[in-house]
């Protein structure tokens, strides 16, 4: 079907890129997952270093980045006095150079425009040009419907300068999907708990746990940096790793146990292990009785959760779970159940959230060494511009009174939000999208294409041609991060600490940083006044100041840590403590979900079970890509070029499958994957799922290194259960079949 907003191909894109820095990733182990990179030595003579923390993922760990004097980057590195990496980067930390080389980058702006046959194609244009266009349509919309109706649906440090504009603009509809369809859940959870949410890095005690539940979090697989490196020294010390997972994923090869569930039935291990700890007694008495809340009605709540009760559901036999309970209670408080990250599986997330949390307070882990540590971080000081414009609506409204409990703006509504039969009061008319793939993210695939058909304006900014462009009235490239300054990164962890990001290199053909494009358009809709420096060095110049630090001084260190003001990391013995909850206790019993009509105790619900011939889609994380938006890097793509599905292999034998066999895969309701897959079969995973790396199967040909290869799980989401407390989109309730014939679709771009 042909819409107004059909997807375009990028074809009219500038001069060829350079080649690949030689020597970047060579020295990068695969082999691994577990390594790092390796440190050589420089001839520093030969280079310039300039400080940045990375953008590859959220993990934002600091480092260097090695030029040469004719502006060519070799080589980036860990900065050693960084709490996040300690000096090493991950594999993709050190691939990131392939994102400032990547030939298919996007080179110049973009205007859509329709030809006579009625087909819409990009033409190039000058910034000018491009940006006089978007602040014209920005202005239609404010005078139309109201600023408010504009949203900016953004990921990474680009956001914010976008997000700064659009508060100057008169909305405050700014949303990222790292919260709804990531980890907005377990923020809620923990909050109803302890008063508290995790937040990023997570305040893990990892390096002095002595035993760690990993349910459904795959660290190793997800290269949470600084927690794989403590967790690394804790499994060499003897730490117990215990992991629930249906895969025997890298982190289940670590492990002292692993428990392959059948999927969707965590919530029922987690109850049954409530159980064992208050019954068997394994819990810490001392700290239940000084912070706890709702002990005896939570008693009453899981006494009939036996082992017994949760083996029929889960698969897990009582006496591995009584064993592993009683790992956690002799390590406690020094026990961690992770909270993991990506959380938004079956609905119900908040309530497993909430039990992994109460688990937590039970043994007194909350506050504790080998716990979770009491974080601090550091207030930047606010670089002064006008207030802001008050907002007549915002994200809130967007809710409809649903999701209570979102404590930031939650993208699927704000995308129902953008669909005009919908009939909402408060309607979404335009976007800017900074950063972030939504064909790739989203859920629900032909949901996102009708809210985005019927937008009176859509703008992409990012570095890489991704599918979100190919919907776009007007494309914006945007330097990598190793061209740019950004924000100063001042992240929670043990001690306060920031880290700078600066320009190892000129843009890249005629990209720009986000900063710039903000200022730029703050200019052409009369909103100068709040950008008012020439260069964004300027206000990190000045923040610095006010810190007692300069930029010359951070261009040199690259990281500064600060004393912590808060006191100590840990709770003292006897030490009276208040949480942030309305009693001022850890909640086993919630007040606050209880006064909103949620159950304040988790209970388990059953979940549908694939019918006869599916799977269970199950996706997750490689070491070396980071979603999406690695998979065109060259770098990166000579560790992992594709994904493949795993499969058990009692169900390859039943469909006749091969190792290396190309298939495709088709859904509960009918849709089919624009790519084929190769089968990897193994036992590794259980009969009744199927697993895949998430990020792959693009469908853009301008991406040449990821176009077409391997297959996209998110376009084979289309059932989302969403958590009523707050709106994240549960996806893991999804099944697969195989077809093993190209069912000739016509998927190209
Ligand atoms: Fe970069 Fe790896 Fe650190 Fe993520 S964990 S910020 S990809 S080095």
């Amino acid at each position: 079907m042909k819409t107004r907003r059909d997807f375009i191909k990028i074809s009219a894109l500038g001069t060829a890129g350079v080649a690949i820095a030689a020597g970047s990733i060579s020295k990068v182990k695969a082999s691994s997952l577990f390594s790092f990179d390796e440190k050589k030595p420089l001839d520093d003579s030969k280079f310039e270093r300039t400080p940045t923390y990375c953008e590859v993922c959220f993990w934002k760990c600091a480092g260097w980045t090695y030029s040469t004097t004719d502006g060519d980057i070799t080589k980036i590195i860990g900065n050693e006095t960084d709490p996040h990496c300690n000096g090493r980067l991950c594999p993709r930390g050190t691939g990131g150079v392939g994102m400032f080389h990547d030939k298919d980058r996007l080179k110049t702006p973009l205007i859509r425009v329709r030809k006579e046959d009625g087909k819409s194609v990009f033409k190039e244009a000058s910034w000018d040009e491009a940006l006089d266009l978007v602040a014209s349509k920005m202005k239609a919309i404010a005078d139309k419907h109201g600023p408010e109706s504009m949203a900016l649906f953004n990921h990474g440090s680009s956001g914010k300068h976008f997000g700064h504009l659009l508060k100057a603009y008169g909305s405050k509809n700014i949303v990222a999907p790292s919260y709804a369809q990531c980890r907005g859940p377990r923020e809620v959870g923990f909050t109803a708990t302890f008063g508290a949410g995790v937040g990023s890095p997570e305040p893990t005690d990892i390096r002095d746990t002595k035993c760690m539940v990993l349910i459904g979090s795959h660290l190793g697989e997800n290269m949470h940096n600084g927690q794989v490196q403590e967790m690394s020294d804790a499994i060499d010390r003897g730490a117990c790793i215990i992991t629930v997972d249906p895969r025997y994923s890298t982190a289940a090869s670590k492990s002292k146990f692993w428990l392959p569930i059948k999927p969707a039935t965590d919530l029922a291990l987690l109850l049954a292990w409530i159980h064992v700890i208050i019954y068997e007694e394994l819990y810490d008495k001392k700290y239940v009785e000084q912070f706890g809340f709702g002990f005896d009605q939570l008693k009453e709540h899981v006494k009939n959760m036996t082992p017994e009760w949760a083996y029929g559901i889960t698969t897990i036999k009582p006496d591995v779970i009584r064993k592993t309970a009683k790992e956690m209670g002799n390590a406690s408080p020094a026990t961690i159940i992770h909270p993991g990250r990506h959380a938004t599986w079956y609905g119900d997330d908040t309530q497993r959230s909430r039990a992994i949390a109460i688990l937590n307070g039970l043994l007194g882990s909350w506050g504790r060494r080998g716990g979770f540590y009491f974080k601090e971080s550091f207030s930047l000081p606010h670089y002064p511009t006008p207030e802001y414009p008050k907002t007549d609506w915002g994200w809130k409204e967007t809710l409809n009174g649903k999701y209570p409990l979102a404590g930031l703006s939650v993208s699927n509504a704000l995308i129902d939000a953008s669909i005009p039969e919908n009939n909402h009061k408060h309607q979404i008319k335009g976007w800017i999208v900074s950063g972030t793939n939504l064909p790739l993210t989203m859920p629900d695939t032909e949901t996102l294409v009708k809210a985005m058909d019927a937008l009176e304006f859509m703008v992409v900014c990012d570095t890489m041609p991704m599918e979100i462009t190919g919907y776009a009235d007007v494309v914006l490239p945007e330097c990598t991060y190793l061209e740019r300054f950004d924000d100063i990164r001042s992240s929670p962890h043990r001690e306060p600490n920031i880290a700078l990001r600066a320009p190892a290199a000129k843009p890249k053909y005629d990209s720009k940083p986000a900063w710039w494009i903000a200022k730029q358009l703050s200019n052409k809709l009369d909103l100068g006044h709040f950008f008012p420096w020439d260069n964004y060095s300027e206000v990190i110049d000045w923040q610095l100041q006010e810190l007692g630090s300069s930029l010359d001084e951070m261009m040199v260190i690259g990281v500064k840590k600060f004393e912590r003001e808060s006191g100590g990391l840990y709770l003292r013995d006897g030490e009276d403590y208040e949480f942030n909850t309305n009693s001022g206790k850890i909640e086993f019993y919630s007040s606050d979900l209880a006064a909103l009509g949620f159950d304040p105790m988790p209970k388990y619900t059953k979940h549908p079970e694939p019918p006869s011939g599916y799977y269970r889609l199950i996706y997750g994380r490689a070491p070396m890509h980071t979603f999406s938006r690695t998979a065109n890097n060259q770098n990166m793509v000579d560790l992992m070029d594709k994904n493949k599905v795993w499969i058990n292999p009692k169900i390859a034998k039943i469909w006749g499958l091969e190792n290396g066999q190309e298939v495709w895969l088709e859904n509960q309701d009918g849709v089919v994957s624009s790519s084929p897959i190769n089968v990897r079969i193994t036992e590794r995973i259980r009969w009744d799922s199927i697993y895949m790396v998430h990020g792959f199967g693009h469908s853009n040909k301008q991406l040449t290194k990821a176009f077409r290869k391997g297959a996209s799980d998110s376009e084979l989401i289309t059932n989302v259960m969403v958590d009523p407390i707050m709106g994240g989109t549960g996806m893991r309730g999804n099944f697969v079949t195989f077809l093993t014939e190209d069912p000739g679709k016509e998927n190209e771009a």
